[in-house]
């Protein structure tokens, strides 16, 4: 199934959109090339509100929720995820409006650090976040007009949630799934297991429109995770493939199997084969030398 992304974008900085009933979405002017036009935060309810995501510390954002909120009580503060575009606001947001902070949990890895290894993620992660509140899988929070149940997806980051909005169809999907692009899965924050499953665990449901952190609704999302999970596929069977042919390094398959992609990402994509390798060394499809790393050798199983 073809994989069809939507770039279409308006981040409209400064401003808080409304893009249904009771949601508005404000974006922080933090583009880049693992951002896209910026981090989405979203404000949910009329009279007592919840925002979700509240971004990074960035003084311009902060003003621009607080005049977004103009005063209502914010009753919530979801946390996705503890990267440093998504959580980091939380604290100081909390302690302006007195919401709760609710988030699967502090950051952590998806496994241990293997001995030598360093974790080139450290620089994105927010260290110091800690929940009011730590979500439990499929918990529900109700708030004053809205209700919000958490389902915890893990694989873009060990502690990631994704957000449903009770009897909407609309699910806060944050970096799981987003419609301009493939979500970074990387070692060892992330995992490709999890990620897959996550993704499974989704596809269960009939949510009809997701949310995310990035860039623009996904408007299909059955379908589109349905192309997500073909497009992993095809990434594995690129990866065995470069093997079979006799590359011996992550360096040399991502040079293969990445040529059409900007450098800027390819320390990204790099740590996006690892994560594939693991995942074919964990289900015994390749053998390695030494555990999965960046440049351990590897044989097919
Ligand atoms: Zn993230």
């Amino acid at each position: 199934m073809a994989l069809e992304f939507e770039t279409r974008f308006d981040p409209a900085y400064g401003e808080a959109v409304e893009i249904a009933p009771d949601i508005q979405r404000l974006t922080v002017n933090n583009p880049s090339a693992f951002t896209f036009h910026g981090t989405n935060s979203y404000i949910v309810g009329t009279s007592s509100l919840a925002i979700i995501d509240p971004g990074p510390e960035d003084e311009a954002h902060f003003q621009a929720l607080l005049k977004a909120i103009g005063g209502r009580p914010v009753s919530h503060i979801f946390v996705s995820h503890t990267h440093k575009d998504h959580s980091p606001l939380a604290a100081r947001l909390s302690r302006e409006t007195g919401a709760l902070v609710c988030a699967e949990g502090p950051h952590r890895a998806a496994r241990p650090l293997r001995i030598g290894e360093t974790n080139p993620l450290d620089a994105s992660a927010d260290m110091d976040f800690r929940p009011d509140i730590a979500l439990a899988d499929d918990e529900l929070v109700e708030g004053d007009g809205w209700a919000l149940r958490a389902i915890h997806t893990p694989g873009h980051a060990a502690n990631h949630a994704v957000f449903a909005l009770e009897g909407t169809g609309v699910l806060f999907s944050a970096d799981h799934v987003m419609a301009w692009a493939t979500s970074i899965v990387a070692p060892p924050d992330g995992a490709m297991s999890d990620y897959m499953a996550s993704l499974d665990r989704l596809l269960e449901r009939d949510d009809t429109v997701f949310l995310p952190g990035h860039g623009s609704r996904v408007r299909m999302p059955q379908r589109f995770m349905r192309g997500l999970k073909a497009h992993r596929k095809m990434r594995e069977r690129a990866v065995l493939d470069r093997i079979e042919r006799g590359d011996r390094t992550i360096a040399e398959m991502v040079q293969a199997i990445y040529r059409d992609t900007d450098p800027r990402l390819h320390g990204a994509a790099a740590l996006s084969v690892l994560a594939h390798l693991e995942d074919l060394v964990a289900r015994g499809a390749v053998t390695t030398e030494n555990d999965p790393s960046i440049d351990a050798i590897y044989f097919p199983g």
